[in-house]
């Protein structure tokens, strides 16, 4: 259970704005400016990490064993809003999908 932090009201979890003043909870707008652009990007990001997984699981086998953690993890990070380290970044570029890894490098957050 959340509070609102305008008129204290008490939220559900999964409310975006308050019932009582209308405000916004804050939960699902982090950051202004820019939101749209780096949504894109980590989409376009998790859909080329699927596909790298994919692609390798058909040419080897053994790349399951760190693809499918990876891009587990990777869709983890990104639905919890958890910062991204440029190592986890780099090691996608070289050991799933190349082009995800770009993506990801481009996304500063
Ligand atoms: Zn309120």
């Amino acid at each position: 259970m959340k509070y609102c932090t305008k008129c204290g009201n008490q939220l559900m979890d999964e409310a975006v704005a308050c019932m009582k003043c209308g405000c916004a909870t804050g939960k699902f707008f982090p950051k202004a400016g820019g939101t749209a652009e780096t949504s894109n990007l980590k989409l376009a990001a998790r859909i080329f990490m699927i596909l790298g997984t994919v692609l390798m699981s058909f040419l080897f086998l053994f790349p399951l064993a760190w693809c499918v953690p990876m891009t587990v993890s990777y869709f983890r990070k990104v639905k919890y809003g958890e910062p991204i380290s440029i190592g986890f970044k780099i090691c996608c570029l070289i050991f799933v999908s190349p082009i995800s890894g770009i993506l990801m490098l481009c996304d500063d957050e």
